[in-house]
């Protein structure tokens, strides 16, 4: 249609909010799908935080705040960032935002003029490069070793002149691999030797089992050429709220802090407080989620190993990412019309062959899911055994 933005047809809808679309409706029909397909923790949010909000909303905090938001988070998130990923910044650097995808997207919007490259390191979670693709960039794809999920010195090769950043995203959706610090000081060490921005997507921060989370931003000078992104929807089950935030270089955050006043203005008053709470508050909601998220990771990591299915390392995030061993888009329609189990297949993440099983569903749905995967598994269509 002649009236429609090129640039906005020209790009993918979002394959994770499709599928959990599809597997909901199929539920409203009275179906009995059992949804492993979106990122979303099933737990509801912590109390303390959903009655911060509550008493903001009674104190009447119901008015508009400063455009990066309200100076209690913007400093209790500097206080985390200080105590936590080990690198100084000043609330200037700081902005929250209406999720850590908006984050993501204003980031890109503030740094990309066009024709400028974004490295994506694939398999990639699916919004990066539409969001460079709206601000105007190009993305060139880096397939990691299907082995480690890590990155190599091959990642020189993408290096051209046009190019801008390079996307980082550990602990990742979809493979759960945790870069350790020879990854991060590769790709610190490229950005420094060719003057690239890297953006650091540390959403899965909270969630790694046995290893260490490193923030790029602590490595070198690397603090000032890195925008860290993070946010409370994984960590605090707080997906509905919408609240993220990015901590970069000043003159980044100027930028982005006037794509948010011409847009959204700032995220919602009284959520902010809730993210006050989050960050402040005790931590023990944080760990039982996770140990709860371990669990289910070993049930399923045990599961594919006794099926030999090869597994991604599933280090951190809540997700199992295995080889569908035949085309994974009709693997996963076949097990979704057949066995009731919505997943997501890996052409998503630029990872075709590939499927991600969400883990951030109850115990026993997981292992029901299991039974059902099972016993259609020799009969997925194209199925190289
Ligand atoms: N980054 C990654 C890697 C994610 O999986 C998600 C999932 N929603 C986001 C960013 C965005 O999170 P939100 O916008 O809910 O804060
Ligand atoms: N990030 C989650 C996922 O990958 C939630 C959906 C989305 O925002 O993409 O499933």
């Amino acid at each position: 249609m002649k009236a429609l933005s090129e640039k906005v047809s020209g790009i993918a809808s979002s394959a994770t909010l499709d599928i959990a679309d599809r597997a909901k409706a199929m539920v409203r029909q009275g179906i009995d799908v059992i949804s492993l397909s979106i990122g979303e923790p099933d737990f509801d949010t912590p109390t303390h935080i959903r009655e911060a909000c509550c008493d903001s909303l009674r104190r009447g905090d119901t008015h508009y705040a400063p455009s990066r938001g309200i100076p209690e988070l913007l400093q209790a998130i500097t206080g985390k960032i200080q105590a936590e990923n080990g690198f100084a910044c000043s609330t200037e650097q700081v902005i929250a935002t209406a999720g850590a995808k908006h984050a993501i997207a204003m980031a890109m919007e503030a740094c990309l003029n066009p024709g400028d490259e974004v490295i994506l390191l694939d398999p990639a979670w699916v919004s990066y490069e539409p969001c460079v693709q709206l601000a105007g960039g190009r993305v060139v794809h880096h397939r990691m070793s299907e082995k480690t999920f890590l990155p190599d010195d091959r990642l020189l090769d993408r290096i051209t002149g046009k190019t801008k950043m390079i996307v980082v995203n550990s602990p990742s959706n979809p493979t759960g691999a945790v870069f350790d610090r020879k990854a991060l000081k590769l790709i610190a060490d490229i950005c420094t030797d060719y003057e690239l921005l890297a953006m650091s997507d540390e959403i899965y921060e909270k969630l790694i089992y046995g290893k260490e989370h490193i923030s790029i931003a602590s490595i070198g000078d690397m603090a000032g050429k890195t925008i860290t992104i993070n946010g409370f929807s994984k960590a605090y089950a707080m997906t509905g709220w919408r609240l993220g935030y990015a901590v970069a270089p000043v003159e980044i955050i100027r930028q982005m802090t006037k794509i948010q006043q011409h847009g959204v203005t700032h995220p919602t008053t009284f959520v902010m407080w809730g993210g006050v709470a989050a960050i402040s508050g005790d931590q023990a909601c944080v760990g039982m989620m996770k140990k709860e998220f371990e669990s289910r990771r070993m049930f399923l990591m045990d599961e594919f190993s006794e099926m030999k299915v090869q597994a991604a390392p599933a280090d951190g995030a809540f997700y199992a990412f295995i080889n569908a061993r035949g085309d994974d888009v009709d693997v996963a329609e076949f097990w979704l019309n057949k066995a009731r189990v919505a997943v997501t297949p890996g052409s998503a993440f630029n990872a075709p062959g590939w499927i991600r099983i969400s883990y951030a569903t109850a115990m026993p749905r997981i292992r029901e899911a299991m039974a059902r995967i099972r016993s259609v598994w020799n009969e997925a269509p194209d199925r190289k055994r």
